[in-house]
């Protein structure tokens, strides 16, 4: 008998085309409406809200009830599904509503620390504290289901090409490359720690020497770094490994991946992806994650500024122009907006040289005392500037000078509205140097990590010139954010070897952290490669927000607390003592 189900169906499937059943829903809510003579209340669940009516004439005990129900609060009822006088379009529900002959209040509910709407009056840490409040909000919801469904097409396309998904252990060994390690002590181990993996770097090498051949895992990994909007300590990874492959078969084989999510998730079709070399990526557009969906390309100045006695430029390791389309009329507010954006010091240049290219076909410039209308015509060529459009220059020491530039170009783009979030340019960048000088250790470290190959055609650079050695390692960017990283890796045990001792390690350290990695390459090792890109990225980049967080169904804010449980938290002293732990006074 349909009245003793706990529901028939849910809030957000029933329409015209079930009018007259009886049916019973269940859920939460949302609101409800007392107008006298009737009662209206607004169910919700996870599939939507469809709108109950209680009459006080034929059903006054009923009615009564629904008066008395508060916000969020859980209930029952059964009804029949009833055409509305009243209709909205907007819901798909909205035509019908559920005439109700029996309603139950299942739980009560304390009135909620902020609205269960759209757009909600709770500020972050409030919505992170009741997040299984926050996770009933529509927007929220939708994030996790468009995580899932990544999730699903990402196993999906990788099944087909016969990928194997591996659990790799999550208790392992601390290494001091890359970033923090979180650890946890061992008890049975006194003085001891495993710490939590950073990524499952070596364990999916080990699958290949295994023989798995395709692996991937969607893994959480664990990185003790100071946090930023978009990360999170724990973070989620689609991880990925392949034997017998050279860097092209990696590129073809992710590159299908993301189409395949963009087709089956967001409907659209990706043209296949360039390819663009680091030193490129530099050159044109002075970070190694180019935002592409717009161009604003670097104009490099040296041989077209230098020499008219403007010391700035004269003394300036990298003079850099950009050109921005129509912005000639720009007035003198906004130009000294963009002179304190550089300035910033997150930005870091010391200031900005402009020139207006005027409608009437004039070039006003802050520097018209060194420059005459011919030099300043002759900037406009090199920049392809037309009348109506703005000449932005920066000068001083090139790496600095090409990172400022790097984001005044963005913030120029975002000015001019080419950053949109429903606009999506990918592409592949190649040929990242496989090392990295670090002044302050005074010693190279890996760019990528060091278990990536160098580019064979460069390795004879590798004792005299180690800075210029190519790496064969390839980033995913989409829109000016890398969603992806990976390497071909080095599968010998002699060159790992002299990697270990490029990066400073001496013979004892490398055998001690990675000696089951290098005694691993003595057994016949593939060649192999692999990648891993940034789930929960992914999933903002797909949702067109900016942070991480809402597609992470309880993340922790950035101090790195998880404010709803309350973590990290103090242990008893009797816990201390069983892990052998003694903590010095704080
Ligand atoms: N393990 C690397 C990372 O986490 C990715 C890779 O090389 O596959 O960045």
């Amino acid at each position: 008998m349909l009245q003793t189900e706990l529901r028939t169906h849910t809030c957000g499937e029933l329409t015209l085309k079930d009018l007259g059943q009886q049916v019973v829903l269940c859920g939460w809510v949302q609101r409800s409406r007392d107008l006298g003579g009737m009662t209206f209340i607004d169910l919700r669940d996870r599939y939507g809200i469809t709108q109950l009516a209680f009459n006080m004439e034929t059903h006054k005990e009923q009615c009564i009830k629904a008066r008395q129900v508060g916000r969020e609060f859980v209930i029952r009822t059964i009804g029949k599904v009833t055409e509305r006088s009243n209709k909205n379009t907007k819901l798909p529900t909205g035509e019908i509503e559920i005439v109700v002959d029996t309603l139950e209040i299942l739980n009560t509910a304390l009135t909620p620390p902020f609205t269960i709407e759209d757009h909600t009056d709770g500020g972050d840490e409030l919505r992170m504290k009741y997040r299984y409040l926050d996770i009933r909000r529509n927007p929220v919801r939708e994030a996790l289901q468009l995580r899932h469904k990544l999730a699903m097409e990402t196993r999906s396309y990788l099944d087909k090409q016969k990928f194997l998904e591996v659990e790799t252990p999550v208790l392992i060994k601390s290494t001091p490359e890359g970033a923090r390690d979180f650890v946890v002590p061992s008890r049975m181990n006194p003085g001891e720690f495993y710490a939590l993996p950073q990524s499952p770097q070596t364990f999916k090498q080990l699958l290949m020497i295994g023989g798995f051949d395709r692996y991937f895992q969607i893994v959480k990994c664990f990185r003790d770094e100071d946090l930023r909007a978009d990360r999170q300590p724990e973070f989620t990874q689609i991880d990925c490994e392949m034997s017998f492959v050279e860097r092209k078969d990696i590129l073809d084989m992710f590159e299908g991946l993301i189409r395949h999510l963009f087709k089956t998730v967001k409907g659209i079709d990706l043209p296949s992806l360039p390819h663009m070399t680091y030193a490129k990526a530099m050159k044109l557009y002075g970070c190694d994650k180019p935002d592409t969906r717009f161009e604003m390309t670097f104009v490099e100045l040296n041989s077209t500024v230098k020499g008219k006695g403007f010391k700035v430029f004269d003394d300036a390791g990298l003079i850099i122009g950009i050109c921005a389309k129509g912005c000639g009329e720009y007035t003198r507010k906004q130009l000294d907006e963009l002179t304190e954006f550089v300035k910033r010091p997150q930005i870091g240049a010391t200031g900005l040289v402009y020139a207006r290219y005027q409608q009437d076909g004039t070039i006003k410039s802050s520097v018209d005392k060194f420059f005459n209308a011919e030099e300043l015509k002759k900037w406009s060529e090199v920049l392809q500037a037309q009348p109506g459009d703005l000449m932005l220059i920066l000068a001083g020491e090139p790496n600095k000078t090409r990172k400022a530039m790097g984001e005044l170009r963005l913030e120029m783009g975002n000015r001019l509205g080419l950053r949109n979030a429903g606009t999506f340019s990918c592409l592949w960048v190649i040929d990242f140097p496989l090392l990295e000088w670090n002044e302050e250790a005074k010693r190279w470290f890996a760019m990528h990590h060091p278990f990536t190959s160098a580019n064979p055609e460069d390795l004879h650079l590798l004792e005299d010139d180690p800075g210029a050695v190519r790496a064969n390692a390839y980033d995913m960017v989409v829109n000016g954010v890398e969603i992806g990283g990976g390497s071909i890796r080095i599968h010998n045990k002699e060159t790992q070897a002299l990697m270990f001792q490029r990066l400073g390690f001496t013979e004892e350290e490398a055998l001690e952290q990675f000696g089951f990695l290098l005694n691993a390459f003595e057994y016949g090792a593939p060649p192999h490669g692999g990648i891993a890109f940034g789930f929960d990225r992914i999933c903002s980049l797909f949702g067109g927000v900016e942070s991480i967080r809402d597609f992470i169904a309880f993340p922790k804010n950035n101090k790195g607390r998880d404010i709803m449980i309350d973590a990290p938290s103090k242990i008893s002293e009797e816990q201390k003592k069983e892990l052998h732990i003694i903590l010095a006074p704080i």
